[in-house]
């Protein structure tokens, strides 16, 4: 085989009048009638081959189709001036073909591999051919060069990487498990696990005092774009620490990642506790790349006037102004009317435009005395009810509202942290109240004493990360007493005996002496993708998943022998 001297990346004008030996794939070919341009890809870049009629070499040329991987060996030579291609590396030459030797031949490909077109489907089903497409090689290169960093950086401050096991037992991060069935211990199960959580907490009361891991975590929930069944997390657990200490690590790398990787300074990261949240943009992970902001007029003295708005006791009223909203139609605005009452909210809006009110809202603003402004132009929505609720309405219409008028800049990169998060929050199916991080997470101990009658006022020592409107990743303080620790399993229904068959190896632990820590955990995938400004996960993995837990290129899940299942003891009882 003709061995490379050269990758793609590495032909330009240096080395013109040299002879180099490319490896590579043929990307498309063009026949001049006489002369053949053949573009030769690998990871690194593109080349142009010439093949001239009068080298002997031209022969074989016939031969050659799209994706053919070949080995070529030629001189380089400077492109005439008209034909430089400034966009590529090698733009300025191309390489006179002397020698070509084809080292695989390949059928005519089912998808694209130059465009990003075609099916999804079809894509993903030959996803190896799909991600020689230059856009995904481009994702995964810069994904290991994030995965590089990081390790660096984590490596840097003392942490370090210990991987924990994959088949193990449940690890509460409220979805669903993994399950695999145990051959040698029949009608035993392994789990996979949702988080190394338990692990890493383990790992603290080892000793090692700073641990990092980026590991698979697996979740089977229902999926959508933001969501895979196996995911990618940055991991990381620190001893003697405190929540001041953990967002300054995970502040520091993610300042260095996008200054280093991205060429943005993101500045200092804010923190917002999650009342504020709530309250200023009705989301706990809200984007601040457009600047609009909820107001609280519960109390403004014409409240009263808005009859069908006016908050009863415990209830509030709340506003946003959508500048530009005038141009909504009124079937937004209904549909907005009609999602509210299906919240059991009560809504209405007024738009002014060229100084003329309109609107269920708009009498009001007519008469006098009421003293919020509203500008041309400007909509404001008013909206009544269940304080959370109202909130979490009007945190979607803000968001609503930015999509379709374009509000948010592409180019920016607003991080914040959210902190204090309630502890728990109520599960209407199960009727009982959950953690809502995760239970090893601390409780502010105050807030236990003051609303052990309202646990949904208990707040935690959490933080989340967010980027641009995405939940980024999540952390705590945690537990580290076994009294406390078992004091929230109680709250949240967790019997002594269930504890004990769940975590008793955890609980006991906790006795034989636990250095006070604190983690967290950031999504790798959804990082990678945030930092390419991407919307889907599937463009940042190699081989993903469909939303409905598929891969279409192996063909998993699927069926598996009889003798198989006989040996792990299962009967199935599914149709077939
Ligand atoms: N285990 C948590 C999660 O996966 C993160 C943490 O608390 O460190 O969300």
């Amino acid at each position: 085989m003709l061995k490379r001297t050269h990758k793609l990346n590495e032909i330009n004008d240096s080395l013109i009048g040299e002879v180099v030996i490319i490896n590579g794939w043929v990307d498309r070919m063009r026949d001049l009638g006489g002369i053949v341009f053949s573009w030769i890809r690998d990871r690194y870049g593109l080349v142009q081959v010439v093949f001239e009629p009068q080298k002997p070499v031209y022969k074989s040329v016939e031969n050659l189709s799209n994706e053919y991987v070949v080995a070529v060996k030629g001189v380089v030579r400077e492109r005439p001036e008209a034909a430089k291609n400034p966009k590529l590396k090698s733009g300025n030459v191309e390489i006179l073909a002397e020698e070509l030797e084809i080292l695989a031949e390949a059928k005519t490909p089912p998808i694209y591999t130059n465009r990003e077109e075609g099916n999804e489907e079809a894509r993903l089903k030959y996803r190896y051919l799909d991600l020689r497409h230059s856009t995904l090689q481009r994702n995964l290169i810069f994904r290991h060069r994030v995965a590089h960093f990081i390790r660096e950086y984590m490596n840097s401050k003392d942490f370090i990487e210990i991987e924990t096991p994959y088949l193990t037992k449940s690890t509460p991060e409220g979805a669903r498990d993994f399950l695999v069935p145990s051959r040698l211990k029949k009608g035993s199960f392994y789990a996979l696990p949702q988080s190394p959580q338990i692990f890493k907490q383990l790992l603290m009361i080892s000793g090692f005092d700073r641990y990092y891991q980026i590991v698979r975590c697996f979740r089977d929930e229902d999926l959508r774009a933001d969501r895979q069944p196996e995911f990618t997390q940055i991991d990381l657990e620190m001893s003697f620490a405190d929540q001041s200490d953990v967002l300054e690590i995970v502040s520091g790398l993610v300042k260095g990642l996008y200054e280093e990787l991205v060429g943005v300074n993101v500045g200092e990261i804010p923190v917002m506790s999650y009342s504020e949240a709530m309250e200023k943009y009705g989301s706990d992970k809200p984007d601040l790349r457009f600047e609009i902001e909820l107001q609280d007029i519960t109390h403004e003295t014409f409240a009263d006037e808005m009859k069908f708005l006016a908050p009863l006791e415990n209830e509030a009223l709340k506003s946003i102004k959508i500048p530009n909203g005038g141009s909504f139609s009124r079937k937004v605005l209904d549909s907005y009317v009609d999602s509210a009452k299906s919240e059991e909210l009560r809504l209405g809006w007024v738009k002014k435009i060229n100084g003329d009110f309109s609107g269920s809202l708009a009498r009001i603003f007519r008469s006098a005395g009421v003293n919020l402004e509203l500008k041309d132009g400007e909509l404001m929505i008013a909206c009544a009810g269940k304080r959370s609720a109202v909130n979490k309405f009007l945190g979607g219409v803000r968001l609503d509202a930015a999509k379709r008028l374009n509000l948010v800049d592409r180019e920016s990169v607003r991080i914040l942290w959210v902190v204090d998060f309630p502890m728990f929050e109520w599960n209407e199916e199960e009727k009982r109240y959950q953690a809502q991080h995760h239970p090893f997470t601390m409780p502010y101990v105050e807030d236990i004493d003051n609303h052990l009658n309202d646990l949904s006022k208990i707040r935690s020592h959490s933080y989340d990360l967010v980027i641009n409107g995405w939940e980024m990743g999540s952390g705590s303080v945690r537990i580290h007493t076994r009294k406390l620790q078992e004091k929230v399993f109680d709250l949240i229904g967790i019997s002594e005996s269930e504890a004990k068959t769940r975590f008793g190896f955890f609980l006991e632990a906790f006795e034989y002496g636990t250095p006070p820590h604190a983690g967290f955990a950031m999504g790798f995938d959804r990082l990678i993708a945030v930092m390419l400004g991407l919307s889907s996960l599937r463009d940042v993995i190699a081989f993903p998943k469909t939303t409905s837990g598929t891969d279409l290129m192996a063909g998993a899940p699927s069926k598996v022998s009889e003798a198989q299942l006989k040996e792990l003891g299962i009967k199935l009882e599914v149709d077939e």
